[in-house]
């Protein structure tokens, strides 16, 4: 079974890498001149867009699907690819206004948040919601990029063009307990495994850390019905992931992935069938596995420059992932997985694993 894979940075290796034990075979499209998903299968060099890969793709794959959100939803569309998850998921995820619409409707409570296309939108939204309030690009914002905090009259002063003046979103920014993410997978069926909750902490817009933890039982509710009814809505299949602020006992929605994400992770190494693999499973008609079989696992991102492997995996109960990726300022290099007993059994080791990366850090900046 061939399977053709839009991107190919490391959740393209890593959907590879899980789909390669199945006999699966891998087809990328990608921009870049050595991606690192391109090791695990055949790579066509070429833009998300471009007419003739997705033709080919369309030609010689079994089944198509995409490691991120920003392909353009018209031209997947044009190409006449099965593509799965649809366009229309993409299209909502592509597009912040969109997808707050859409949160809105099938009843996700999100922060107050206002369109703006001027100067002058930007303004009635600070008279309106109060401060302090976040801006963000309604299109291509990841990893905190294209955003920007207003807490005063002077922040919002000229932002829209020094945003780019492109279409903004702002909202009010939420002072929340905790970030929490809810990772699930449809099969066409209308199936769902659903993966334990995560509590994850970003610095700077960039997700650092993601750990399994325990929530209210009103919060867990929460999060699966808004899973199943966001993946229904959709007529989704794969996997997905909504992002969530924790304000007490209520959740607020903030984005939705259309595709298999950083909180999840730690999957791979948890004991049960991971993201990566339950969204093969899905997109190529085959059964589900089980979401909930997992042990307590977490993970830390390794951003920027790739430590030492010896010291993060000296307690031998860690796993590391190495994207093979060049180093460069706030890029998502690996993370490093620890699984544990419990949850406050795996706090402490992901707490331990902190301090050893921080050492690492400031060792590698000694020597420098
Ligand atoms: P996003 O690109 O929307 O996922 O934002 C990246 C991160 O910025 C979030 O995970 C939060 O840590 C922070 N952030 C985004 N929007 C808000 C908000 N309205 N209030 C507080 N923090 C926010």
């Amino acid at each position: 079974m061939r399977v053709g894979i839009i991107g190919a940075g490391q959740l393209g290796r890593m959907l590879a890498l899980a789909g390669i034990p199945l006999g699966m075979r891998f087809t990328f499209v990608d921009p870049g001149e050595a991606p690192c998903a391109a090791a695990l299968g055949q790579h066509l060099c070429a833009d998300y867009d471009d007419r003739e890969a997705l033709a080919r793709l369309a030609a010689e794959c079994d089944f198509v699907t995409f490691e991120f959100e920003n392909v353009p939803a018209d031209a997947v569309t044009d190409a006449g690819l099965a593509l799965r998850p649809g366009p229309q998921a993409l299209a909502a995820a592509q597009e912040r206004a969109a997808e707050k619409t859409l949160f809105e409707r099938i009843g996700i409570p999100v922060a107050p948040w206002r369109a703006v296309d001027s100067q002058a939108d930007l303004e009635q939204a600070v008279a309106d919601l109060g401060l302090p309030l976040i801006a963000k690009t309604r299109r291509l914002g990841y990893d905190g990029k294209g955003q920007q905090r207003i807490r005063d009259d002077e922040d919002a002063g000229g932002l829209f063009d020094a945003m780019g003046a492109v279409p903004l979103l702002v909202e009010r920014l939420v002072d929340f307990d905790t970030e929490l993410s809810i990772v699930g997978c449809r099969a066409a069926s209308g199936e769902i495994a659903v993966y334990p909750l995560a509590r994850n902490r970003h610095e700077g817009g960039i997700l650092v850390r993601s750990e399994n933890a325990q929530f209210s039982n009103e919060l867990q509710r929460q999060a699966v019905r808004h899973l199943r009814t966001l993946a229904a809505e959709l007529d989704y299949v794969g996997t997905l992931a909504i992002e969530f602020f924790v304000c007490g006992e209520l959740l607020l929605g903030n984005e939705f992935a259309p595709r298999v994400h950083n909180t999840g992770h730690w999957s791979i190494d948890s004991g049960g069938v991971c993201q990566f693999e339950n969204h093969l499973r899905a997109v190529c008609d085959l059964p589900l596995g089980r979401g909930d079989l997992q042990r307590p696992a977490g993970m830390l991102n390794l951003i920027g420059e790739m430590p030492r492997a010896e010291p993060l995996l000296a307690t031998g109960d860690t796993f590391l992932h190495d994207y093979d990726k060049p180093p460069r300022p706030g890029r998502k290099l690996g993370h490093v997985t620890a699984i544990a007993a419990d949850h406050r059994q795996l706090e402490r080791r992901l707490d331990a694993l902190e301090a050893t990366l921080r050492d690492a850090g400031s060792s590698s900046r000694d020597d420098a």
